[in-house]
């Protein structure tokens, strides 16, 4: 049997290379450190102006929402090559064609269902996890779909990182809702359809609020409110929107 012995020589003086790096690995750390703080500092201020600039001078009331997205590091959910331009008030790309809706949207979106802290939530489209992510600090339970795998998978393991214990996301068509979850007090849809798919309806609670983008593909949309009253539907029409299409079956329902 060949049997190799690798043997350390413990006794050897360390190489020049080896001195260099001892001395200088811990200032550049120091260096990096403070560059990191600084960073978050930038961030800070950045994320301070967006909340006075673009949600509080433009009609964003509810405190619980300002305080969330005051709250959330939006640069945490955008690519790292547009961090810097996280806290400007526009979509930004997620890839796959997808996209981080602007923070205005998401505040009003958000206002609009009015939580106050019990509530159960659907969300469809979960895409970069930051609507997900203030939902988890306004509400009891998160529950959000999203039908590309990748932005699921990267958006669950930046809210674990974050602490959220509130927030279950899976993968799946949300016009199908998640019936199992149900019934919930709000329903928020992040990509645009000709209609409210009819199972997120039946989802929703009576007295429940859905928010979302209705109109066709490259067509005007309006953002609208549903509330379920003695199981009708009330339906608020409230703003011009663009966002992204929902995909999945109701390409294919023609009901
Ligand atoms: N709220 C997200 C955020 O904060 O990053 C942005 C959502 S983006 C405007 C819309 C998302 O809806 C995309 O990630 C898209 O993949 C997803 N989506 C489209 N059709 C879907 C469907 N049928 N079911 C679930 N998610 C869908």
């Amino acid at each position: 049997m060949n049997t190799t012995i690798l043997s350390l020589n413990l006794n050897r003086k360390p190489s020049v290379l080896a001195t260099l790096l001892s001395f200088f690995l811990p200032t550049l750390a120091l260096v990096d450190a403070a560059h990191v703080e600084r960073n978050r500092e930038q961030f800070v201020r950045a994320r301070r102006a967006m909340i006075e600039r673009d949600l509080m001078t433009r009609g964003i009331r509810d405190a619980r929402v300002l305080e969330a997205m005051g709250a959330i590091e939006r640069e945490l959910f955008v690519p790292e090559k547009l961090r810097s331009l996280a806290y400007e008030d526009r979509p930004l790309s997620i890839g796959e064609g997808q996209t981080i809706s602007q923070p205005y949207m998401v505040a009003f979106m958000t206002q609009l269902l009015s939580l106050k802290g019990t509530e159960r939530v659907l969300e469809i489209g979960t895409g970069s996890g930051y609507q997900t992510a203030v939902l988890g600090k306004l509400a009891a339970e998160i529950y959000s779909i999203e039908i590309i795998p990748k932005l699921s998978d990267r958006a669950k393991s930046l809210l674990v990182q974050l602490g959220f214990d509130n927030v279950h996301l899976k993968v799946g068509d949300g016009f199908f809702g998640w019936a199992e979850q149900g019934p919930f007090d709000a329903i928020l849809v992040t990509a645009a359809a000709p209609k409210i798919p009819e199972p997120l309806w039946r989802q929703l609670r009576e007295g429940g609020r859905l928010i979302m983008p209705l109109g066709a593909e490259r067509q005007a949309q309006t953002l609208v409110r549903v509330t379920k009253s003695d199981g009708k539907q009330v339906v608020e029409e409230l703003t011009g929107v663009v966002f992204v299409p929902l995909t999945g079956a109701i390409r294919q329902d023609r009901r």
